[in-house]
């Protein structure tokens, strides 16, 4: 045992080095493709399930990096939120969201709804009403058109604050919804507090139901209860993470036609999304 401790202590460190270069590295990364404009946005589509037309889309960042090629989100949103590089990353995601409208309004194209997530710092950040209204006016796309996803933990984080700042983003027209609902806790009280419109179903409730439903009784009886806290508030319900037919007759069958998931489509670039406009 006396062995090992120093020896164990020095692969500790070893290894703490070794992260915090990589962290060094990424971050020196994200920086230089802010600079070059390698972050681009994938579309997916949330589906009126009762008939499969698209109503909306969820804007979702991906990171093509000559090198590593295509970088998911959950490899560098953390260390951007952690940086701060968030911000700025965030601003890229609503001018490309403004210039891909603006894009698709020239066209002719049915103009659908655009959700963009708000990461907890970026929803935080002091100045936020003014960073997004200096580029809805810089690009002059219609506000109405844009709605914020924020998570549950970040919206009851501070529900003052909260509430102040999803008021005058509601004022301004934009359109709220609070993703990831059900696994923060949130007090109903405070819910109800909340100017948001749509709550969206975590998809790790929607994600046992994928073949019998029956089998998972706890997981069938939060997505209800959702549902009805949902209805009951007047707010919509969107279902994340749909794979399956069972999922979507489950959600179906008790008050939930709206839903987005693999089912339907990926996030895929713009133009293949375009494919699926024609009404
Ligand atoms: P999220 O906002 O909860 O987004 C849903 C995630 O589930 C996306 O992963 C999406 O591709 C994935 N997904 C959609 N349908 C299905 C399905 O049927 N099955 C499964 N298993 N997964 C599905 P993605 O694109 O990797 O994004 C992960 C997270 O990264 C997002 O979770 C969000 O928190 C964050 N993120 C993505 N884009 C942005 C952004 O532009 N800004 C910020 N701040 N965060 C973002
Ligand atoms: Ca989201
Ligand atoms: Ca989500
Ligand atoms: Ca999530």
């Amino acid at each position: 045992a006396k062995a090992q401790g120093p020896r164990s202590y020095h692969f500790y460190t070893r290894d703490l080095d070794e992260q915090l270069h990589e962290r060094m590295q990424l971050e020196q990364a994200m920086r230089r493709g802010l600079e070059r404009g390698q972050f681009l946005l994938h579309y997916q589509p949330r589906m009126d399930m009762r008939d499969n037309r698209m109503l909306s889309m969820e804007a979702l960042i991906r990171w093509q990096h000559p090198d590593w090629g295509m970088v998911m989100p959950g490899r560098f949103i953390p260390l951007a939120e952690e940086t701060g590089l968030i911000i700025e990353l965030g601003s890229e995601v609503l001018r490309q969201a403004c210039l891909q409208l603006k894009s698709w309004q020239s066209s002719g194209r049915p103009l659908l709804p655009l959700a963009i997530n708000l990461s907890p710092r970026e929803f935080h950040q002091t100045d936020l009403l003014e960073r997004i209204m200096g580029i809805m006016e810089e690009y002059e796309v219609d506000t109405r058109l844009i709605e914020f996803e924020i998570t549950e933990s970040a919206a009851m984080s501070s529900v003052e604050q909260t509430i102040d700042i999803l008021s005058q983003l509601t004022r301004m027209g934009f359109r709220i919804s609070i993703d990831d609902f059900g696994t923060a806790y949130s007090s109903l009280n405070y819910l109800k507090r909340l100017p948001v419109q749509s709550l969206k179903i975590d998809q790790s409730f929607v994600k046992d139901l994928a073949n019998d439903p029956a089998a998972h009784p706890e997981d069938a009886a939060i997505i209800r209860a959702i549902i009805g806290l949902a209805g009951n508030l007047g707010l919509e319900v969107i279902a994340e993470g749909v794979e399956t037919t069972a999922q979507r007759d489950f959600l179906l069958k008790h008050g939930c036609p709206v839903g987005q998931g693999y089912l339907f489509s990926r996030p895929v670039a713009a133009a293949e999304i375009e494919t699926r406009f024609t009404a």
